[in-house]
């Protein structure tokens, strides 16, 4: 099964992603997270998106989807967590696939009100080693079974000039992609306006029936 996460900055597809790619045995495909590791280990693909990721604007078409062909032809099953976001993008991923194959079986479209998108990104906190997601107004803040050592940081992009950035981003280059899976009858509105057990269950409830 493969499965698009579709959405705007802090609409929850990161946190949802570790749910449900462990829950169905999806192989998770970030391609923030996997950017973020570039950088951090100064690769050339890494040095090439930093300023545009830190500027809050989408890392060239082309080399996101040469990032993300390599690992779509290894993987069986895969949950694409903030890909695609571009109609060019959403295009190549169809001709991948089909050269593969293979085929998107759901969209899920996370809907959450524009206003508290900006105020959960701004209080958003995540960790280094392992990308957890908290919020600054979590009680506790505890990683992944598998994380090695808790590193906290406010990401650069979720500072407030780059967030009104991503936003625009979004609006103008990603949500032409809500059209794009709806004519294809594959995209699930998902009411992401709730708490994170409620979200995984409105899912759970669309994968199970
Ligand atoms: P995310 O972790 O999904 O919020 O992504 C963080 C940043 O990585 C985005 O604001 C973009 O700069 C970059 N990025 C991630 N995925 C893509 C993509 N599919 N296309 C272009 N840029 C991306």
């Amino acid at each position: 099964m493969n499965i698009i996460l579709l959405g705007p900055p802090g609409s929850g597809k990161g946190t949802q992603s570790t749910y449900l790619s462990s829950a169905y045995k999806l192989n998770h495909i970030s391609t923030g997270d996997i950017l973020r590791s570039e950088i951090s280990d100064k690769t050339k693909l890494g040095l090439q998106a930093e300023s545009y990721m830190n500027s809050g604007d989408l890392v060239p078409d082309n080399l996101i989807i040469e990032m993300v062909s390599k690992k779509l032809s290894l993987l069986n099953s895969v949950l694409l967590d903030g890909f695609p976001r571009t109609l060019n993008q959403a295009e190549s991923l169809d001709n991948e696939l089909a050269l593969l194959e293979k085929k998107i079986d759901f969209v899920f479209y996370f809907d959450v009100p524009a206003e508290d998108l900006v105020l959960r990104l701004s209080q958003r906190i995540s960790c280094k080693n392992c990308s957890s997601i908290f919020s600054k107004i979590d009680k506790e803040y505890i990683c992944s079974s598998n994380c090695k050592e808790q590193i906290l940081y406010q990401r650069e992009d979720d500072k407030p000039e780059a967030i009104s950035k991503r936003m625009e981003s979004y609006i103008s280059l990603t949500t032409p992609l809500i059209d794009f899976y709806d004519k294809k009858r594959i995209m699930i509105n998902i009411n992401a306006n709730k708490s994170i057990l409620e979200v995984s269950k409105e899912i759970d409830g669309i994968m199970q029936s």
